[in-house]
């Protein structure tokens, strides 16, 4: 069936029923967050924020691009009829395409994916397969600026929709930290002490712009992601007397505690204070100036929520993400990336009873895998990443059919005068070495 003719006699698609069976949502909504999550995400494109779900109240979205409407074609298809024109469109495309699926994803997205992965894994796949030419990124806006600067020039990077941003990346702007980087310097001075090592240096995590990486590769900085960040800040150590963290405060706190630098030696930056709120003194004391963003999925994760999962089963292993709070990183038997959870949820023992803190739509797909255990959300509340959420198969049929047309929708293109900089801060992560 081509775009153009919406299927007759169809019903509309409800998107419960789809969320139902790709993250497990009840029947009803009593234990979700966000009664919004009823509705389907092209009825959030034009409206402000991140929409239903756990990035819904926090602040400074940054609009990634504009998404066009989708065709009434794709809006009314149902979740069959959009499977099959997925199918139809990647078989006439064959090996120019390459579809890439985070693990946050739902089912019926990672369904049709080449690859799943987190962000590092995926980008990395990037690099895998030259002979595609279209990259069809499901995730979001940053991972798919990504895979287009890890990407040849004449692969296009697709993004399903445009509205699919991250809350916790469009917490640091590049005039943010621009700001900050004038102001620690004025106090810090930018000169190499000694031995060698400069006064500050900058590490963004993957979760940010490209604008962000640039600034870093420029500075001599670096990204990480959750998995290597512990390799990351000792790289960074080995080369300035303290580092910016950005955004993710918690992700820098749990690395710095675990590389053993005191908490009060870890100030906090408010980026719309002056000096970020902080002293001179605090700011010349610091070992790692810790950005104020978070990751509004994993911020939710609590002690209380520890302490009542084990209640309920004493023998109950709680693996969380280090995007979760200190607090609850401490109290959890172990902490680690996405992959590290999915890991450790395969490999564990049958009979095995896990609660994990990440993300619930990967939470359920792990506990499907794996009937023979007990794994459960550590929050109790079904709250999805409301942006990951933004892709729909609906989207993705719509872009791929636009390939086999010959049109190419939703492209992602990193400009060169930040594409240089961005691809020298992760070239260095990908060579740091513990
Ligand atoms: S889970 Fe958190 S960090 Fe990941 S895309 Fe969603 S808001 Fe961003």
């Amino acid at each position: 069936m081509s775009a153009s003719s919406p299927p007759p006699g169809r019903p509309a698609a409800t998107n419960l029923p789809v969320k139902a069976a790709t993250i497990g949502l009840p029947a009803t909504t009593e234990s979700t967050c966000d009664a919004g999550l009823r509705r389907p995400p092209w009825e959030l494109d034009a409206l402000p924020g991140y929409g239903p779900g756990a990035s819904a109240g926090d602040p400074g979205r940054v609009p990634a691009g504009v998404q066009p409407p989708l065709p009434a074609a794709y809006r009314t298809a149902d979740a069959t009829e959009l499977a099959d024109r997925i199918r139809a469109a990647r078989a006439a495309l064959g090996d120019r395409l390459l579809v890439l699926g985070h693990f946050y994803q739902r089912d019926e997205i990672v369904a049709h994916a080449d690859f799943v992965g987190d962000s590092f894994q995926l980008a990395r796949r990037t690099t895998e397969r030259p002979d595609a030419r279209a990259i069809v990124f499901c995730g979001v806006h940053f991972m798919a600026e990504t895979a287009d600067i890890l990407s040849a020039p004449d692969q296009a990077v697709i993004l399903p929709n445009l509205n699919a941003g991250c809350s916790m990346a469009d917490m640091a702007t590049i005039a943010q930290l621009r700001s900050a980087w004038a102001q620690l310097t004025a106090v810090l001075g930018d000169e190499p002490d000694a031995d060698g090592r400069m006064p500050l240096l900058p590490i963004t995590y993957m979760n940010s712009s490209a604008a962000i990486k640039a600034f870093c590769g420029e500075r001599g900085g670096i990204v990480c992601t959750s998995s290597n960040a512990a390799t990351v800040l000792d790289w960074a150590f080995a080369r300035a007397r303290r580092v910016i963290f950005l955004p993710d405060q918690h992700l820098g706190r749990n690395t710095g505690r675990a590389a053993g630098v005191p908490d009060e030696r870890m100030p906090l930056w408010q980026p719309r204070e002056p000096l970020g709120g902080l002293t001179e003194q605090q700011v010349a004391h610091a070992r790692i100036i810790l950005w104020n963003g978070w990751c509004s999925v994993h911020r939710r994760f609590t002690t209380d929520q520890i302490a009542r999962a084990r209640q309920a089963d004493p023998n109950v292993r709680v693996l969380v993400h280090p995007e979760c709070p200190a607090e609850v990183v401490d109290a959890a038997d172990g902490a680690g990336s996405t992959d590290y959870l999915r890991r450790a949820a395969e490999a564990a023992p049958p009979g095995s009873s896990l609660a994990i803190g990440t993300e619930v739509t990967l939470v359920h797909r792990l506990a499907a895998a794996r009937p023979d255990c007990t794994i459960t959300c550590l929050d109790p509340v079904v709250c999805p990443c409301s942006t990951m959420y933004r892709i729909h198969p609906a989207y993705l049929a719509w872009v791929l059919e636009r390939l086999v047309a010959g049109e190419v929708v939703n492209r992602i293109t990193v400009p060169d005068d930040v594409r240089a900089g961005s691809a020298l801060a992760l070239r260095r992560m990908l060579e740091a070495r513990p």
